[in-house]
């Protein structure tokens, strides 16, 4: 089954030990929604949770995980992963928001959080503009315990999107997600949006 829905392992049976989860797929997936939705149950189940974001991600606003249906959660937007490491107190669940941007010290930084016991959730673009692995997105899903790829619809044909296509071009790999800029595709679309841009 494809975008099955994630279910948590008892936290009773995790005492003390940490795990990775990572939430990863093309821009307008639901991502950040998938990561939001995790997070509330966590409160729910009366885990401390903490949200980071890098700081270079201001879309919309300073303080808060923004998803695009504006379902917000306050988060601590940092200058870069190390900063993540020094400022999760007493959490035990640990967010963290467009992980793609972050410097390469993440996956260091997720795995220190897991070791100490926090249950550590990325939400991230698996592949960037080109169709290439981003940032440390692929480092962090191959040590991960879980790995949820969540799907867009393609914009072009309405099948399954797992590509962020560009729609002008521009060499800013960090240029943020408006909806005039960029839309869902499937490979196939993708691949043929990127002949035409030649
Ligand atoms: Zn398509």
């Amino acid at each position: 089954m494809i975008d099955q829905m994630f279910i948590e392992p008892r936290y009773s049976m995790h005492q003390k030990k940490g795990w990775i989860e990572v939430i990863c797929g093309s821009m307008f997936s639901g991502k950040t929604e998938e990561l939001i939705r995790r997070l509330n149950r966590a409160k729910i189940a009366n885990q401390k949770v903490e949200i980071f974001k890098p700081a270079v991600d201001i879309r919309y606003d300073e303080n808060n995980v923004v998803s695009h249906n504006e379902n917000a959660v306050p988060s601590t937007p940092v200058a870069n992963a190390l900063t993540i490491l020094l400022m999760v107190n007493d959490a035990t669940v640990v967010g963290i928001d467009e992980a793609q941007f972050f410097d390469d010290e993440l996956l260091y930084v997720c795995e220190k959080l897991a070791e100490k016991g926090i249950r550590v959730i990325v939400a991230g673009l698996d592949m960037d503009y080109l169709g290439k692995p981003f940032g440390s997105m692929p480092q962090l899903m191959a040590v991960a315990e879980y790995v949820s790829k969540v799907h867009a619809i393609c914009m072009e044909c309405g099948d399954l999107a797992t590509h962020s296509f560009r729609k002008i071009d521009h060499d800013n790999l960090i240029m943020l997600g408006e909806k005039d800029t960029y839309e869902a595709r499937c490979r196939f679309c993708f691949n043929k949006g990127m002949t035409e841009q030649k």
